[in-house]
């Protein structure tokens, strides 16, 4: 037998792992993922038609309309494995006004829904398209193969969701946006996206209103690298992790795109909109879908109460977020929840449901508070309270229909921008439904643009941003004093969720503006200690934090200024709403340390604002 030598026998191993690996893709994909990869870790700046940020169910299925394109040369590039983000922990399901479970649901009704819900915030032209076509949106996705539940008849099952008035709510059992995303990834993979997987994104970068592309890292090499594209779909997902331990949302969450389209004056609308969802677990914020609700869960106080019945008689715990959330919170801050400190609670009871409807409608759901609360739903009531659950506010869309920004070539789309067609509360189901129903949009918008629009940008400055990364990442990662990241974050976490929580006013407000701008300065002299440039995820977290102190400091700084209760928006020193002064969308934008903040009018088309009730 031939001899071979340690190293070459090494270099086989690590050929064949990579075949392994790649070898799916590569049959799917023409264009060949690994060998994509490789190219860029050598270094070769490649120019993309559509460089989409983001592989959640947004990126995704903005990717895959064009990429449906074959002449386009298409990527995604996402700091995660393509299929986790916070879409694939998506329980509850996916709104359009199918009319499977009621007749008598419209499309007319969805939007209605969907303004009222917002507390008339959200664009109502905007609403009215995401209404529109929302069912296309989710007979496409049947179509690509998402397993959805069936009625007897074989149609799509719907079932209800808080703010609803009728079950217009598609889903796979708890696990409807896992269902979905998998099966988008397996279209892009089958439609030319090349994957860019486990890339961070750093900047994007625009000289003279032009957009040369991003500077990225490829967490495999460790990789500084431009890479040019005639368009950029911004699709990163929210900012629920500025309320870091109190949140559901993944780690991926830290508002990246946003704070990428900040550095290059694209404005952020309504930051102060953040929804805390009424059912996360008490101990850990896990989210408890309001599918619990939707298949009939109650919510209780010490006092075994159904207290729903005080704050909307009507819906009962079937009513909007904001204000199930509210409740809650005025229930503890009363005295009639269970607990103490961070770990108050109320109970969500879903016992009288029975064990076989629970293991069939809510399995996740059982795990879940099995696993972080030792609590058994079947025999249990379970402790829940509001945690940190979607960032309304986010990128400002200057056209719905394309999703495109203020900066020609870049689009955002998905939890990361802002169009507005949640306004100041989303409802349940609405996300999903955003993601696919404007994913689309956005990668029509991108590949209409790249198809019109020669590659202008400069190449020099792509790489001398580049450069001045690596120069960054020397300077922090050889720091010997400083605070370190983990301190400044969880500092950070802590003001938001004492002073811009669910009851919020001025003087804590201004104290969370206060505290987050010493972090903002402590921060410019942070330490990394790690000097490794494969997979350092010390550098990874510090670039995540850069991103998420100035947006916690928007966020309190635009509650601040609204001086109205609205929505998620609760401000104890101003506890009505004020439609003469605040039926406006709010616009920050940054300029190096400096933020300025404007209104602009919301888009009001069928529907006269009128006092809420449920
Ligand atoms: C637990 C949970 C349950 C939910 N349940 C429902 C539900 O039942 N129905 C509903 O409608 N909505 C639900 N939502 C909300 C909904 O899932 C999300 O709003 C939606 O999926 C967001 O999709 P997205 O594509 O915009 O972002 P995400 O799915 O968050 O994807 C963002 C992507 O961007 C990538 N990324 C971020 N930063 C960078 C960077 N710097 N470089 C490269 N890549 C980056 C991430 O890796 C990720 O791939 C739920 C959310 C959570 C957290």
């Amino acid at each position: 037998m031939k001899k071979v030598s340690r190293r070459t026998f090494l270099k086989w191993g690590v050929a064949a792992g990579a075949v392994a690996v790649a070898a799916p893709y590569v049959m799917m994909n023409k264009n060949n993922m690994f060998t994509s990869t490789l190219t860029e870790m050598a270094g070769a700046p490649a120019l993309f038609d559509v460089l989409v940020i983001g592989s959640g169910g947004s990126g995704m299925r903005a990717a895959l309309e064009a990429g449906r394109q074959k002449d386009l040369k298409v990527a995604l590039m996402t700091k995660l494995v393509p299929t986790r983000s916070a879409t694939c922990m998506a329980q509850g399901g996916i709104n359009g006004a199918l009319r499977h479970a009621d007749a008598r649901d419209s499309i007319e009704k969805h939007a209605f829904d969907t303004v009222k819900g917002s507390d008339y915030l959200g664009d109502q032209d905007a609403i009215r398209f995401f209404a529109e076509k929302a069912p296309e949106a989710l007979r496409e996705l049947d179509y690509y193969g998402v397993a959805f539940d069936r009625m007897q008849d074989g149609r799509m099952a719907q079932r209800n969701l808080g703010g609803h008035t009728y079950a217009r709510s598609a889903y796979s059992a708890d696990q409807s946006g896992l269902v979905i995303l998998h099966t988008l990834f397996e279209q892009c993979l089958k439609n030319n996206v090349n994957m860019l997987m486990e890339w961070q994104l750093l900047e994007l970068v625009v000289e003279d209103g032009k957009l040369c592309g991003v500077v990225a890292m490829n967490m495999h090499s460790g990789k500084i690298l431009p890479v040019m594209a005639r368009t950029v779909v911004v699709a990163t997902g929210g900012y629920g992790r500025l309320y870091w331990v109190r949140t559901t949302n993944p780690f991926s969450s830290t508002g990246d795109g946003i704070g990428a389209c900040l550095k290059v004056g694209i404005p952020v609308k309504d930051p102060e909109m953040v929804q805390f969802h009424p059912t996360g677990l008490a101990g850990s914020g896990v989210l408890l879908s309001e599918a619990a609700r939707g298949e009939g869960g109650y919510l209780v106080n010490k006092d075994g109460e159904r207290f729903m019945r005080r704050y909307a008689p009507d819906k009962m715990e079937l009513g909007p977020r904001d204000l199930v959330s509210q409740a809650i919170e005025t229930e503890i801050r009363e005295g009639r929840g269970v607990g103490e400190g961070l770990h108050a609670a109320v109970y969500l009871d879903l016992r009288h449901l029975g064990k076989k409807k629970i293991m069939q409608k809510l399995p996740q759901l059982r795990q879940l508070a099995l696993n972080y609360e030792g609590v058994d739903a079947i025999t249990q009531p379970i402790p829940i309270r509001g945690t940190c659950h979607y960032s309304m506010g986010g990128i400002d869309v200057v056209d719905y229909k394309t999703c495109a920004t203020a900066i020609p070539g870049v689009f955002a789309v998905g939890e990361c921008s802002c169009l507005s067609v949640h306004g100041a509360n989303r409802l349940g189901g609405n996300s999903l439904a955003e993601v696919v129903v404007f994913g689309k949009y956005a990668g029509n918008g991108a590949a209409a643009y790249a198809r019109n629009n020669a590659f202008d940008g400069n190449q020099t400055a792509l790489d001398r941003a580049a450069d001045e990364w690596e120069q960054r990442f020397a300077a922090v990662s050889s720091r010997s004093s400083g605070s370190t990241v983990p301190s400044i974050r969880d500092r950070m976490a802590a003001t938001m969720w004492q002073n811009v929580g669910i009851f919020r006013s001025r003087t804590r407000l201004e104290q969370a503006v206060r505290n987050i701008d010493e972090l903002l300065e402590e921060y410019r002299s942070c330490v990394v200690r790690d000097t490794t440039r494969i997979y350092n995820t010390a550098f990874m977290n510090y670039v995540e934090l850069g991103n998420m102190l100035p947006l916690a400091r928007m966020v309190a700084m635009a509650a601040l200024a609204r001086q109205e209760s609205r929505g998620s928006h609760f401000r104890e020193d101003y506890p009505r709403r004020n439609d003469q002064k605040f039926l406006q969308h709010t616009i920050v934008t940054r300029k190096g340390a400096e933020y300025s903040l404007t209104y602009r009018p919301v888009a009001i088309t069928d529907y006269q604002a009128e006092e809420r009730k449920y």
